[in-house]
């Protein structure tokens, strides 16, 4: 990749930002295609967040990705946003069009991406998702969107729960189809669901003996369930090795990630993302900074 007098800016913006594999991932794919642009992380204190989306349009910014703690709040700062985004509440892609910011959510997509292989029966199968945060709300929309016709949304702290689902009125096709489950109340779903996603940090590098779900917990999801963990350091994390050992089907964070960075690629480039790059860019660099990581 060659920067010129005439290349184009993407970025990422985050605080921390740090940690983004976003960079690496999508430069590696400029560099395939031949495109050009250069794709930088910008850390961008929450205070600042106005300032810099000013910045961006004088400095010609064509687009960008929105990590924690900016995905909320961007959305009244933006002139365009999609209806998957607003229904979910957070943006994670915006690009510049005629002078205006313009935003979506690919969160949804990539995490569908692994799912669409599957042959399954959707409408008969219930969802379970663990946790209330941020990646939750994209589980949420993508299991509706799959036509999950309950998604059994599990937290630990009640009043957040409450809120989680309070959040969802304004979309009623997917408040329709939500419940709001205590974590002490998992092991009378956990044979039901046809789907269970950890949307916990719970396994993550370094903490990686820790499983929101125990042996036990595992042992109660159906033969041929979904077990499905947003989570790619370790791979695989705990969760998934017992869920794999009772003959569940196990799907690590990995694609995810690929996708909803493809997907935003080909918003700002206008043509297809080489997934292949961006897949095996991402599993090069994990597996030298993870080596036990398959
Ligand atoms: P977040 O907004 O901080 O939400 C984390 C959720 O997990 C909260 O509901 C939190 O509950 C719950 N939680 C944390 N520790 C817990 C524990 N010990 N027991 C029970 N619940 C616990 O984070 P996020 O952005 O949603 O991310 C969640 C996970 O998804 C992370 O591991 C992240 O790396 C992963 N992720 C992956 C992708 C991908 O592309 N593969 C994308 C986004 C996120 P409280 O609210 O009660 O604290």
């Amino acid at each position: 990749m060659v920067i010129k007098g005439t290349t184009k800016l993407l970025g990422v913006i985050g605080y921390p930002v740090e940690h983004s594999f976003s960079p690496l991932m999508h430069n590696a794919a400029i560099a395939h295609l031949n495109a050009d642009y250069a794709y930088l992380p910008f850390p961008i204190h929450p205070d600042n967040l106005k300032a810099a989306l000013d910045g961006f349009a004088a400095m010609g910014l064509r687009g960008f990705n929105i990590t924690i703690p900016h995905k909320q709040s961007i959305l009244p700062l933006l002139d365009e946003v999609s209806e998957v985004a607003q229904a979910m509440g957070a943006v994670n892609t915006v690009w510049r069009k005629d002078d205006c910011w313009h935003g979506t959510n690919t969160d949804a997509v990539g995490f569908l991406a692994p799912l669409k292989s599957l042959d399954k029966n959707w409408a008969e199968l219930p969802a379970m998702v663990l946790g209330n945060g941020g990646a939750a709300r994209a589980v949420v929309a993508a299991c509706a969107q799959l036509g999950c016709p309950e998604i059994w949304v599990v937290g630990r702290s009640p009043h957040k729960l409450a809120q989680f689902i309070e959040s969802w009125k304004a979309s009623p096709d997917i408040a329709a189809r939500l419940r709001s489950v205590n974590w002490s109340q998992m092991d009378d779903y956990l044979p039901k669901a046809g789907l269970a996603v950890n949307a916990t940090p719970m396994g993550m590098h370094p903490q990686v003996a820790a499983s929101p779900l125990s042996e036990q917990q595992v042992g109660l999801m159906g033969e041929g369930a979904i077990a499905y963990d947003l989570i790619y350091t370790p791979r695989p994390t705990l969760f998934l090795q017992q869920a794999s050992d009772v003959g569940a089907i196990a799907i690590d964070g990995l694609e995810m990630l690929v996708q909803q960075g493809a997907a935003a690629l080909e918003i700002w480039l206008g043509q297809p993302a080489p997934v292949e790059i961006m897949r095996q860019t991402l599993l090069d660099y994990l597996s030298e900074r993870h080596p036990r990581s398959r």
